[in-house]
């Protein structure tokens, strides 16, 4: 049988990630991406821009046999650090497993070198500065423009869309909605995000804890950071858009000086750039893109972002997309050359997963919100704390989606969320939850949920 001529558009993590498995698979494929080579070209403006990468993305990067090289190059982050306004910072351990703990990559650093895995391999070609304009549904013909010259057609077997949350493939599908019954839904958050830096201290020192994602949580708005190779933090201001405390009311030099140096003072005298970072870096919208079919036809296909852009509050985007990967190859694996089996059975098997994760994200935008000013959340978070540092078999909501790489992410949504409501009923009953020993907690979880603890 003749090989299938395969394109993948968008040669972001997702996309060079597949380019690289199909690839190893012997499959030959273009790669078309509409951004230079940024292994030559430095984007955006040079910024450090990092990511949590967790056990789900190792798993999909263990799969090209790349894991070890990538663990070299991250910063394990083995719990969050606690900035209150008031008082002293806590680092709270992300589990009560020594191995259970996430890692900060550079974006582009993952980038370019998941770009080397696929050069490595002769069966793909990969084309920068080449956008993918249009996508025709009925030929699979897709429409490419170079930067610097005319547009020009190719036709292929197959099309993967991998271009991310803006997605041309997935504006295919939303442009024959009605003939192929294409679902889609957008939503925005009135949060948005800036990111700013904290710079290495002499000698690439780090200047605040290293192996720690940092979180001051305040009242409505946030600011995080994580840790780069060298020395540096990325930090990102999660704020609304309007209203108090806000992006737009943040609007002279005054002002944010004055907000940032009321709101993170110990910070105040490490972030020198702050002012030149506000105006350099865009304040940019978060949201989340849900549709339905990501196939069409077993020729067409979206994956990452551009079938399910995500809001980054479980640090899982990145994860998931990766995910994508190793899931569309077990269906390769089970299918054989028969793509229209591999794409829809991999359209049934994920969407369930990307739904799911889409959720959690949402819902640990409000917890981290507004929950952990509650007191009745707090004391089912030192409860479930203690449970997990006693008993390394309980596994949380958290550390189900983000350590237990072979539960998918809907059955650790599912779990997670019975068991939030019965550690939840406890805490409200309790004045002080290290009173409360573990026996009686796992008891009361085998008595309401026997179909995780019986
Ligand atoms: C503030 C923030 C923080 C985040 N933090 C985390 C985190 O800690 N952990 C985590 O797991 N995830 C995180 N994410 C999510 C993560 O960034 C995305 O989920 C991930 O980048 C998706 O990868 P992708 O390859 O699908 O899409 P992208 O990374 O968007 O890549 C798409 C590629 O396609 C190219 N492209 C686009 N259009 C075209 C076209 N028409 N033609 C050709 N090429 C095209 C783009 O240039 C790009 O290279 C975060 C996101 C944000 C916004």
């Amino acid at each position: 049988m003749p090989q299938k001529k395969i394109c993948i558009i968008g040669a972001g993590l997702c996309g060079s990630l597949l380019a690289t498995r199909l690839a190893q698979r012997g499959l030959n494929v273009d790669v078309y991406e509409k951004r230079p080579d940024l292994r030559r070209v430095e984007i955006d403006a040079g910024r450090s821009i990092n990511l949590a990468l967790s056990d789900r993305g190792f798993k999909a990067l263990r799969m090209i046999g790349a894991e070890e090289e990538v663990r070299k190059h991250v910063i394990p982050m083995y719990g969050r650090m606690i900035h209150p306004l008031e008082g002293e910072n806590s680092l709270y351990r992300y589990s009560g497993r020594e191995r259970d703990f996430i890692n900060s990559v550079s974006r582009p650093g993952l980038n370019a070198f998941l770009l080397n895995k696929a050069d490595d391999y002769e069966d793909v070609d990969l084309y920068f500065n080449t956008a993918c304009t249009q996508v025709n549904l009925d030929t699979g013909e897709v429409e490419l423009r170079k930067r610097g010259e005319g547009r020009v057609t190719k036709k292929y077997d197959i099309v993967i869309g991998t271009d991310g949350a803006g997605s041309v493939v997935r504006q295919a599908f939303s442009r024959a909605s009605n003939r192929i019954r294409f679902n889609f839904s957008q939503k925005f958050l009135d949060t948005g995000y800036k990111e700013l830096t904290i710079p290495p201290g002499t000698h690439a020192s780090f200047l605040i804890e290293k192996n720690a994602l940092h979180i001051w949580p305040r009242d409505g708005f946030m600011k995080i950071a994580l840790p780069n190779l060298d020395g540096s933090f990325t930090v990102t201001l999660f704020a609304p858009f309007d209203g108090e405390n806000s992006f737009s009311s943040l609007d002279s030099d005054e002002k944010v000086r004055s907000f940032f140096d009321r709101q993170f003072p110990d910070t105040k005298d490490i972030m020198p750039d702050l002012i030149r970072d506000w105006h350099e870096n865009p304040s940019s919208s978060l949201g989340t893109i849900k549709c339905w079919p990501w196939q069409y036809e077993g020729r067409f296909l979206i994956m990452g972002d551009a079938a399910h852009a995500i809001v980054p509050f479980y640090g899982q985007g990145m994860n998931c997309a990766l995910e994508d990967c190793y899931v569309f190859d077990q269906m390769i694996e089970e299918f054989g050359d028969d793509w229209n089996s591999i794409l829809k059975a991999y359209d049934d098997r994920r969407k369930p997963s990307a739904d799911a994760i889409a959720d959690l994200a949402e819902d640990n935008f409000y917890e981290m919100r507004d929950a952990t000013a509650d007191p009745v959340f707090n004391r089912k978070r030192r409860i479930e704390l203690r449970l997990e540092q006693e008993d390394p078999s309980y596994y949380s909501k958290y550390s189900l989606v983000t350590f237990k790489e072979d539960l998918p992410y809907e059955k650790a949504m599912k779990q997670g969320r019975a068991q939030n409501e019965v550690l939840m009923e406890l805490a409200r009953n309790v004045e002080n939850p290290d009173a409360l020993s573990t026996e009686v907690v796992k008891q009361k979880l085998r008595e309401a949920l026997p179909e995780y603890f019986g």
